[in-house]
C-alpha cells in the first residue's frame, strides 16, 4: 500500500466500526437511517407494501449481492422471504463504497431479470440447422461432456487457439481470464473495440494506465465529453459524485452535440461538431498555453518534454523554457477561430470555457467515455487531447483531479496463477493491428470468412454480436458456418439474436446468482465488490448448505464459475494435460476447488485489512464478505506516481542514462498494478519501480519514460510519427464531408438512462418505461428534407437502410441525427428468441448473397404467462435496430470501431414500413476493406507483435510476442511539426 495514501484523520476505511462506515450496525452515514442496519440483515421484519391497507409482517433474511446490469457494479440488497425463499426486492447496499446505497432503475429490475417467464431455466441443444430455431432440451453433462471433449482434442492437437471466449461485459475481475491461461490458449476475445478502445488508447499513451478515475466530488471544473451524469461509465456511482462536486460550487462543462440530461445541467454546453473535440481541445490548451496559465512545475516534472526535445528539436537548449516556446510555437494554429471554424461553436465561448478551465488549478475532473472516442477515425485523440488539460492543469493525481483507473481499484491475486499463454492468437490480435485496445474481436466473422482461421468450440458469454456489433448479418453469414465454428456455446440468462444461432444454450446466473469478485475506480479509492447467490447464502443461513449454485438458483441455471471448474476438470480428468492443477483446492491438493475455496483464500490472503476487519467481528474474511458484499480497500488515494521509492534497498538500481528506477518485483502487488514494462526485465532480472525525478526516485507512470507522455515513442516507432504528440485528424463524419442536401452525421451510441444495450431487455419495467428510439433531427433540418414530427425516415449508409420515425427537436444541433442503440430487438419466432417484453417479431430474409432483409411483422404484444403483466402489456413499439446497417470501420490504431456514420436521411417510400431494414453484407466487407487498407501493420521494433508495455488481457509469454525470423523495423524520426491544418487525415 503507499505510503503517501492519505486518509482523512481518524478513519479507517476498513472498519464497520468506525463512525462513518456505512455498515455499521447503528452508524449509518447520514441518509442511510432508513436502511434496515446490517446487524439485523440476518432476520429483518417489515411491512408488506403491496398489502396494504392491511398491515401484513414479511420476514426477510437480507443478502448483499451486486448488480450484473452495467460495469459499475453497484451493490445491493436482496430481500429473501424467510417464508417462501423468494426474492422479493432488490435495494442499494448501504455497505458498497461504490454506490453508497444507491441505484439507478436498472439495479431494482434486477427482480423482472430474475421471475423473468421468458427465461431460460434449462440447458438447450439445437435440433436441425444452425440458426433454424430448433431446440431439446438436454443435460448439463451432455454439453460440459461434448465441450470438453472437443477442447481437449483441440488441445492435445497442440492447437490451442481453436478455441474462444468471447465476453460482452465480463463484471468480473480475472476469474475467467485464469481458466483460459490454465487451458493454455490465446482465446480471450471481448467487446472492446466496439466500446471503449479509442478512449484507453489516448489514456494509455500518456499515462500507461488505460482509463481515467476523475474525482468529481473534489473538483473545482468537471469537463464530460459524453452524457456521463445519466448514462456514464460508471453511471450511479459516478452520477452521485458529479452532483456532489456540482453542490459544492463545481463548474460543470459538457462536449455533447446532443442536448442530453446532462449537458441540461451544465453550465456550458457545447453542441461540437461529433468528432471535432480534439480541435475543440487544442483551442482550449493553447488559450492554457500562450497565456501562461499552465501548472509549469508539474509539467516539467512530470512530461516527457526532454525526450521530445532531444528527438525532435536537438537544435533547440534542452531547457524547459525552450519547450514551453515549442509548445507556444506547435499550437500556435489552434486559435479559437480555427476551433470554432472546425466546431461549430463560437470562438467567445470557447475562451469562456477555456477560461474556467484554467481557474480549475490542479482540480480539473474530465472524463470521455464512448462519445466521439468510440465514435471517429481517430477518436482516440479525444482522450489524449481531453488528458492534455489534465496535464496542463496539473489535475492528476490531485483532490478533484483526475487520476489513473489503477490507483482506484483493488483485484487481489487468485490461489495461484497459471502461467501466460505460450502462443500468439491472430484472429483476435491480427499483424494490421498492433497497437489496438484490445482484441479486434468486430472483425471476426470477416477474419473467418475471409480464411483466416476456423475455431472448433467458440463461446459467447452473456454477448450478443448479432445485435451488439456492427454488421450483425455478417455475424449471421459467419455463425451459420459450421465449418468455420465448430462449436457455439452461448452462455446466457436469457435468448437472444445471437443464442439463436448458437449450439447449445446454456443459462447462467444473473445478479443474485452467481459468485463474481470486483473492483472499479468510481472514486479516489478502491474496493471490492462480491456478487454472490443470495437464495444459495439464505439456504446456508438457515442451516441448508448447498453443494452447488444450481440447487439453490431457479431451474437449472449455474452460475459461470462452478461450471468453468468442472468443464475444466473434464477437459483433463486425470490431470495429464496439467490443467486439473489449477483447480484444485488450494489446501486439498487433489481435490476440486469450490467457490468458496476460491474466494476464501482470495480474501485471507490478497485483501489487505480485511482479515483483520473480519476478525474484529469474529468471522472470517470470506464470512465478511458474505455478510457485507464489499469491503473498502483504501479511501483518499492521490498522487501515488509522486511516492518515493527507496533506493537504498536491496537490488534497487538508478540506470542513468533514462533516469528509470529498477528493482525486485514487488510480489504483493495487486493484479491492477504492474510493473512496468512487465515483458522487458531490467538488470538482473529487475522491473522498473520508479523513475528519478529532480534527483529523487519517484514510482512515475507504467511508460517508456517513466513520465507522462506528451510527445509517445511508441506511435512514432510504430509508424505513426505524425500523430505523436497531440493533435486532431478529420475524421469520416466531418462537416466538409456533408456534401449532399440530405447528407448527415449520425450519432448512434447515445445510451438511455434506463437500459443498458441487450442486457435490460428482459426487465418489464424498464421496457415499459423507454421503448422507442426515435431519429432526433433539427427543425431546422427537418424542413429542409421536408419531414415533420412523427414521419418515416429512411436513414442510409454505405451498407444498407433503415426505417425509423423522426423525433424534431431543438436538442440537437443542425446537421447531425441522432439515435439511441438500445432499441430494435427481434426474434424470428413469433414466440420465443427473445424477450417478448423488448421485442418484436420479424420476417428475415437473405434474397440473394449477401443480400438481407427484415421486415417487422409485430411490435411487442400482450402474451399469457406465469406473470400477470406479460398479458398487460400496452406498448407496442420496440425501436428500430440500428447496428445492422452499420459496416465495420475500425480504426486503424486503436482497433476501436468508429459508430458514427454519415448518413443520407430522406423522407420514407411509399412501400417504407417502420422498422425495415435492409443489408448487403457484400458492401460491408468492401469498407472493412478500405478501413482495413490504411493500417500500417508490425511487426514493430525487435520483430514485436505489439508493445510490451501497452496493456493487453491474457497476455502471451515474451516469446510469443516476437514473430519468428522477423527483425527490427526501421524506427520513423518524425518532423516535429503538427500536421497542417489541411492535411490532418489519416
Ligand atoms: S448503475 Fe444501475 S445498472 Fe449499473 S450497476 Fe449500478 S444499479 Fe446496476
Amino acid at each position: 500500500m503507499s505510503q503517501t495514501t492519505r486518509r482523512r484523520p481518524g478513519s479507517d476505511p476498513g472498519d464497520p466500526g468506525s463512525t462513518d462506515h456505512p455498515a455499521a450496525g447503528g452508524a449509518m452515514q447520514p441518509g442511510f437511517e432508513a436502511f434496515p442496519p446490517a446487524d439485523r440483515w440476518d432476520d429483518w421484519t417489515e411491512l408488506d407494501a403491496k398489502a396494504w391497507p392491511e398491515r401484513v409482517e414479511r420476514r426477510y433474511t437480507i443478502v448483499p449481492t451486486t448488480c450484473f446490469n452495467c460495469e459499475s457494479a453497484c451493490g445491493l440488497l436482496a430481500y429473501v422471504d424467510k417464508e417462501t425463499g423468494e426474492i422479493r426486492k432488490f435495494e442499494g447496499n448501504p455497505a458498497h463504497p461504490g454506490s453508497r446505497g444507491r441505484n439507478c432503475a436498472k439495479g431494482p429490475a434486477t427482480r423482472n431479470q430474475v421471475d423473468d417467464p421468458e427465461r431460460i431455466l434449462h440447458p438447450m441443444r439445437r435440433t436441425g440447422p444452425r440458426g433454424a430455431g430448433g431446440w431439446e432440451r438436454c443435460t448439463w453433462d451432455d454439453a460440459l461432456d461434448d465441450l470438453a471433449t472437443r477442447i481437449r482434442a483441440a488441445l492435445v492437437r497442440d492447437e490451442p487457439n481453436k478455441v474462444m471466449y468471447h465476453v460482452g461485459r465480463p463484471g468480473e475481475d480475472g476469474f475467467t481470464e485464469r481458466v483460459l491461461a490454465a487451458w493454455g490458449v490465446d482465446g480471450h476475445n471481448s467487446h472492446t473495440n466496439i466500446c471503449s478502445a479509442g478512449g484507453r488508447v489516448g489514456y494509455a499513451l500518456w499515462m500507461g494506465y488505460d482509463r481515467p478515475s476523475p474525482d468529481y466530488a473534489n473538483a473545482r471544473v468537471i469537463l464530460l465529453i459524453s452524457a456521463h451524469l445519466e448514462s456514464g461509465h460508471y453511471f450511479n456511482p459516478h452520477a452521485q459524485r458529479i452532483i456532489e462536486g456540482k453542490r459544492r460550487g463545481a463548474r460543470l462543462i459538457v462536449i455533447d452535440p446532443r442536448l442530453s440530461n446532462t449537458a441540461s445541467q451544465a453550465d456550458h454546453w457545447l453542441p461540437a461538431w461529433p468528432g471535432s473535440e480534439p480541435a475543440l481541445l487544442l483551442a482550449i490548451a493553447r488559450e492554457l498555453i500562450v497565456g501562461d496559465r499552465f501548472d509549469r512545475e508539474f509539467v516539467r516534472r512530470w512530461v516527457n518534454w526532454e525526450e521530445y526535445l532531444g528527438a525532435e528539436r536537438p537544435d533547440l537548449p534542452l531547457t524547459f523554457e525552450s519547450f514551453v516556446d515549442e509548445l507556444k510555437r506547435l499550437y500556435d494554429g489552434y486559435t479559437l477561430e480555427y476551433a470554432e471554424a472546425e466546431t461549430g461553436i463560437p470562438a467567445e465561448q470557447i475562451r469562456v470555457v477555456a477560461d474556467e478551465v484554467a481557474r480549475a488549478g490542479g482540480a480539473l475532473a474530465a472524463h470521455n467515455w464512448r462519445a466521439s472516442s468510440a465514435g471517429v477515425i481517430g477518436g482516440w485523440l479525444t482522450a489524449r487531447c481531453l488528458f492534455f488539460l489534465n496535464v496542463l492543469t496539473g489535475s492528476v493525481g490531485t483532490p478533484g483531479g483526475t487520476s489513473p483507473n489503477a490507483w482506484d481499484k483493488w483485484v487481489p491475486r487468485p490461489p495461484y496463477m497459471p502461467p501466460h499463454p505460450k502462443q500468439w492468437n491472430e484472429l483476435t490480435w491480427p499483424r494490421e493491428y498492433p497497437l489496438a485496445f484490445f482484441e479486434m474481436s468486430f472483425l471476426l466473422p470477416h477474419f473467418l470468412l475471409e480464411g483466416r482461421g476456423a475455431l472448433d468450440v467458440y463461446f459467447s458469454r452473456v454477448y450478443n454480436p448479432v445485435w451488439t456489433n456492427p454488421d450483425g448479418m455478417s455475424w449471421v453469414e459467419a455463425l451459420t458456418r459450421e465449418d468455420l465454428i465448430g462449436r457455439h456455446a452461448a452462455l446466457t440468462p436469457v435468448w437472444s439474436e445471437t443464442a439463436w444461432y448458437a449450439d447449445y444454450v446454456l443459462p447462467v446466473g444473473l445478479g443474485g446468482e452467481r459468485h463474481d469478485l470486483h473492483s472499479y475506480e468510481t472514486h479516489a479509492g478502491s474496493w471490492i465488490g462480491f456478487r454472490q447467490p443470495v437464495t444459495r447464502v439464505a439456504a446456508e443461513r438457515d442451516g441448508r448448505p448447498a453443494a452447488d449454485t444450481r440447487e439453490t438458483n431457479p431451474g437449472e441455471v449455474w452460475e459461470e464459475n462452478e461450471f468453468w471448474i468442472e468443464l475444466s476438470w473434464r477437459i483433463d480428468p486425470d490431470g495429464s494435460l496439467g490443467i486439473r492443477r489449477w483447480f484444485e483446492a488450494p489446501d486439498r491438493p487433489g481435490e476440486k476447488m469450490t467457490v468458496d475455496d476460491y474466494y476464501g483464500w482470495i480474501f485471507e490472503h490478497s485483501v489487505p485489512g480485511l482479515p483483520a476487519a473480519a476478525a474484529r467481528e469474529g468471522v472470517t474474511p470470506l464470512g465478511y464478505m458474505r455478510k457485507y458484499g464489499a469491503f473498502e480497500v483504501e479511501r483518499d488515494v492521490y498522487a501515488r506516481h509522486d511516492d518515493p521509492v527507496d533506493t537504498g534497498r536491496p537490488g534497487v538500481v538508478v540506470d542513468d542514462a533514462t533516469g528509470l528506477v529498477f528493482g525486485p518485483k514487488p510480489d504483493a502487488a495487486p493484479l491492477n498494478v504492474v510493473p512496468v514494462p512487465l515483458m522487458a526485465p531490467g538488470p538482473g532480472g529487475t522491473v522498473r519501480v520508479g523513475v528519478d525525478v529532480d534527483g529523487g526516485a519517484r514510482r512515475g507512470f507504467p511508460t517508456p519514460s517513466g513520465r507522462l507522455e506528451f510527445y509517445s515513442t511508441t506511435l512514432r516507432d510504430w509508424g505513426w510519427p505524425e500523430l505523436a504528440l497531440p493533435t486532431y485528424v478529420v475524421s469520416q463524419v466531418a462537416r466538409e464531408r456533408m456534401t449532399g442536401p440530405n447528407d448527415f452525421a449520425l450519432i448512434p451510441t447515445f445510451r438511455l438512462p434506463v437500459l443498458v444495450h441487450t442486457r435490460t431487455g428482459n426487465a418489464k419495467w424498464l421496457n415499459e418505461i423507454a421503448h422507442a428510439n426515435p431519429v432526433w433531427i433539427h427543425p431546422v433540418d427537418a424542413a429542409r428534407i421536408g419531414v415533420r414530427n412523427g414521419d418515416l425516415v429512411r436513414v442510409e449508409t454505405d451498407s444498407g437502410y433503415l426505417v425509423n420515425r423522426v423525433w424534431v427537436t431543438e436538442g440537437i444541433r443542425p446537421g447531425v441525427v441522432a439515435c439511441s442503440h438500445h432499441m430494435g430487438r427481434w426474434r424470428l419466432d413469433p414466440e420465443a428468441g427473445t424477450d417478448r417484453w423488448s421485442s418484436g417479431h420479424v420476417d428475415l430474409r437473405q434474397t440473394e448473397p449477401g443480400r438481407w432483409t427484415m421486415r417487422r411483422l409485430t411490435g411487442a404484444r400482450p402474451f399469457a404467462s406465469s406473470d400477470p403483466d406479460s398479458s398487460r402489456i400496452w406498448w407496442r413499439d420496440v425501436g428500430v435496430h440500428q447496428n445492422l446497417i452499420f459496416p465495420p470501420h475500425p480504426d486503424p490504431i486503436s482497433g476501436a470501431h468508429a459508430w458514427h456514420q454519415k448518413v443520407a436521411v430522406r423522407p420514407a417510400g411509399p412501400d417504407d414500413r417502420e422498422g425495415d431494414i435492409s443489408v448487403d453484407t457484400g458492401a460491408s466487407r468492401r469498407v472493412y476493406r478500405e478501413w482495413l487498407a490504411l493500417t500500417r501493420p508490425g511487426p514493430g521494433p525487435g520483430g514485436l507483435r505489439r508493445p510490451e508495455w501497452l496493456l493487453r488481457p491474457l497476455r502471451p509469454t515474451a516469446d510469443a510476442y516476437r514473430i519468428p525470423g522477423e527483425t527490427a523495423v526501421a524506427a520513423v524520426t518524425g518532423s516535429g511539426e503538427l500536421p497542417s491544418p489541411d492535411t490532418r487525415r489519416i
